[in-house]
């Protein structure tokens, strides 16, 4: 890997060289009922818009990537017969520039299974080739506990990652597209004292974790406690709004509609977004569920993440980023919910 550094006053610069792509950044969205403000990730237009000091959005970037809603194909019938349309809707590549590495995580995990599995999708994946990320260091806050995680760094999946040392960034190189970009700019190669201060940032931020999720054998005691009464317990409380998975960086759940024209002449297989929290998420043809109760949508939803997806691919489908916890009117957490289940709830 390639280390470089730039002052703080070339971050404009940077943005400017940028800018030549449509940049999608973290900007101050709305305020919330006490003041505080609540981010997004939005197009930004204009450097002041920029908040790479964020300390999370409430909704991931998956929008961009995973939309909620996407034409898959169409068909249209004439004379001539039918003629099949798909388009993977990709116009211009986009540049995310101030993703944190929680959600450069959520990335990388959703290309072992929509890139790397048995069925790659190439929708998700032409946006994922036209992505253009620039990462950048973040201040922990109390609900994120991707530490426990193993996704408070970020080792592939970025161009370029920023740290802030204060007085500049130290940037880690991971693309030619990068070191290009930077080679625009006014930077240099990272020295001794770089490399130093780099550490002590590191150390610091450590310190700032508070949340703990032991993940310790998590996988065995799942499957030991696959009958808790913990589940029904938290089931209870669960509205079943399907929030969570609106708000997480992983889920990629969905289902497909067919719509047929009202006049016979086209159709469109549409792709929604699901969540396995929604009471038809397991609902098949004639009407029955398999999952009728909330606990146990609630539960598999937890299987998925952190037994299923181990299983498959060695890690969890979770990036402890908290935001699925934050957003739940029920106050149903991913650190309380797995502390009760290992009985220390
Ligand atoms: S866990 Fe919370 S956010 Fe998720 S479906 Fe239940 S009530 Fe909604
Ligand atoms: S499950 Fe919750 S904490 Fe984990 S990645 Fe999704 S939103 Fe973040």
């Amino acid at each position: 890997m390639i280390f470089r550094v730039f002052n703080k006053e070339e971050l404009s610069a940077l943005f400017d060289v940028l800018a030549e792509n449509i940049i999608v950044g973290p900007v101050e969205k709305a305020l919330d009922k006490d003041g505080i403000p609540l981010y997004s990730f939005e197009l930004v237009r204009d450097y002041e818009e920029l908040r790479l000091q964020y300390p999370s959005t409430k909704i991931s970037a998956k929008k961009y990537f995973l939309p909620h809603n996407e034409t898959l194909s169409s068909f249209s019938v004439d004379k001539e017969g039918w003629t099949k349309h798909v388009d993977y809707n990709i116009y211009k590549p986009l540049v995310f520039f101030g993703m944190h590495a929680c959600d450069i995580n959520a990335l990388n995990k959703l290309d072992k299974v929509l890139l790397e599995s048995v069925y790659p999708t190439p929708y998700y994946g032409s946006k994922r080739k036209n992505m253009f990320i620039v990462g950048v260091n973040c201040t922990p806050q109390s609900h994120c506990f991707c530490r426990d995680m193993g996704a408070d760094t970020v080792q592939h999946g970025f161009d370029m990652f920023l740290t802030d040392l204060g007085d500049r960034y130290f940037v880690e190189v991971l693309s030619a597209e990068a070191f290009n970009y930077l080679d625009r700019i006014n930077s240099r190669e990272a020295v001794e004292v770089d490399h130093l201060d780099y550490m002590k940032r590191v150390k610091e931020r450590i310190g700032k974790f508070t949340s703990k999720v032991d993940t310790t054998d998590l996988t065995k005691i799942l499957d030991m406690e696959f009958d808790a009464e913990v589940w029904r317990e938290w089931g209870e409380k669960c509205l079943s709004c399907g929030t969570c998975a609106n708000v997480c960086p992983t889920c990629y759940c969905y289902g497909v509609d067919e719509q047929v024209d009202l006049d016979l002449k086209g159709a469109h297989k549409i792709k929604h977004l699901h969540s396995c929290n929604l009471l038809d998420f397991a609902e098949v043809a004639g009407g029955h569920n398999f999952r009728p109760e909330s606990y146990i949508r609630l539960k598999y939803r937890y299987y998925h993440k952190h037994r299923g997806f181990v299983e498959a691919f060695e890690e969890s489908l979770c990036v402890g980023c908290g935001r699925c916890g934050e957003a739940c009117l029920a106050d149903i957490t991913v650190p309380e919910v797995i502390a009760s289940v290992r009985g220390e709830g």
